[in-house]
């Protein structure tokens, strides 16, 4: 297994690691969302931009 570099996301709930697109889900409208697949927590419309 090669390591990936790529960013990961820590779930607030469960504290799990896992990476960003294994998580993160992008939709047509540009919203994101995020599921953790280890608990289950899902959060939707995520702001993937600060302005
Ligand atoms: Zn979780």
């Amino acid at each position: 297994m090669e390591k990936i570099s790529l960013p990961v996301v820590v779930c607030p709930v469960c504290n799990n690691a896992h990476n960003i697109e294994e998580v993160l889900t992008a939709q047509s409208n540009q919203n994101v969302i995020y599921h953790c697949p280890n608990c289950g927590y899902e959060v939707k419309n995520i702001e993937t931009s600060k302005g």
